[in-house]
């Protein structure tokens, strides 16, 4: 009788199939669970997990699926385009991993940051920082295709780490309700963030798009200080900002949008990362 103790690793039940360096540690992992995983939308999220130093227990984290223009698309394949964390406990220990390296995907899509139902005269504005890119990558296509007008907003620290800025470009050509604005903050020249394009009124200014509550959607997705997600006081429903100028109170504060919940369906939709 074997007396090996079952590890961590017993549970790999996927391969890296293909991965592609973007800039120094930022990686598009093409990842192949050994039975595809069904049930998958736009917006969804895979939980990963490799063994850590232990050599036995799992470290897990969420990652956002994300999908390159083109057209051959395999939908058992799962792109994850991810950051490496020096300090973090999984990713250093990803980033180790070669093509054909197994670890753990559990078998099931996950998430809430979903799209609405989709209509002719909607505007949908869909904007991140660093790798929360990913998400809008796998909406961008049915956003294009039906609503009146779609603006992918991207805000990176080097221009190299704008991993899918060419395929953008490149769709922008036969797509000419999409508008693409790329942000780069750590290149020297003049700092603009996302929420500048909303505070000081630039995309009605300069992109002429209008936000209303009838008509807009929009998502946020990456750092939580872009996001500035709110706290609610229980009793009075009051919202608090910890980080003030966040995305979220600029949207309810001047554009009379609100955060969108499961019972109570609003145009604000966020998914933060940490
Ligand atoms: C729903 C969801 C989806 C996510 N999707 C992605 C994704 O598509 N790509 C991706 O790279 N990460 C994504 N993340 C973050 C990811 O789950 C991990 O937190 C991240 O990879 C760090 O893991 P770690 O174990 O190396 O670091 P940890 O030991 O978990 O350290 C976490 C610290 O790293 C920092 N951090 C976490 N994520 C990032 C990031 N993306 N960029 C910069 N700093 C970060 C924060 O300061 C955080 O406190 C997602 C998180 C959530 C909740």
């Amino acid at each position: 009788m074997s007396t090996d103790k079952p590890t961590g690793a017993d549970t790999y039940n996927a391969t890296i199939e293909r991965i592609e360096s973007v800039a120094d540690g930022l990686s598009i992992f093409f990842i192949r669970p050994d039975a595809p995983i069904p049930g998958r939308q736009p917006g969804h999220y895979v939980s990963i997990a490799l063994v850590g130093p232990d050599g036995n227990k799992l470290i897990r984290r969420p990652y956002s699926l994300s999908r390159s223009l083109g057209p051959a698309i395999d939908p058992d394949l799962l792109e994850l385009l991810i950051i490496r964390v020096p300090e973090g406990d999984l990713t250093p220990i990803l980033f180790e991993q070669g093509e054909g390296g197994r670890l753990f995907v559990r078998p099931k899509m996950l998430g809430t940051y979903l799209l609405p139902d989709l209509d002719p005269e909607m505007t949908m504005i869909l904007a991140s920082t660093g790798t929360g890119v990913a998400p809008h990558m796998t909406m961008l296509e049915a956003c294009v295709n039906t609503c009146k007008q779609v603006l992918m907003m991207e805000c990176v620290r080097y221009g190299a780490e704008l991993a899918y800025a060419e395929q953008i470009r490149e769709f922008r050509k036969t797509h000419p309700n999409l508008v693409y604005i790329s942000l780069v903050t750590r290149e020297g020249g003049p700092k603009r963030y996302i929420q500048d394009y909303f505070r000081d009124g630039i995309l009605e200014k300069e992109y002429g798009v209008t936000i209303r509550p009838e008509n807009t959607h929009v998502f946020a997705c990456g750092n939580p200080a872009m996001i500035g997600i709110p706290k609610k006081a229980r009793k009075t429903g009051h919202l608090s900002y910890e980080t003030p100028g966040g995305l979220v109170e600029i949207l309810t504060a001047r554009y009379g949008l609100s955060i969108h919940k499961a019972r109570q369906p609003g145009q604000i939709h966020f998914e933060k990362y940490w």
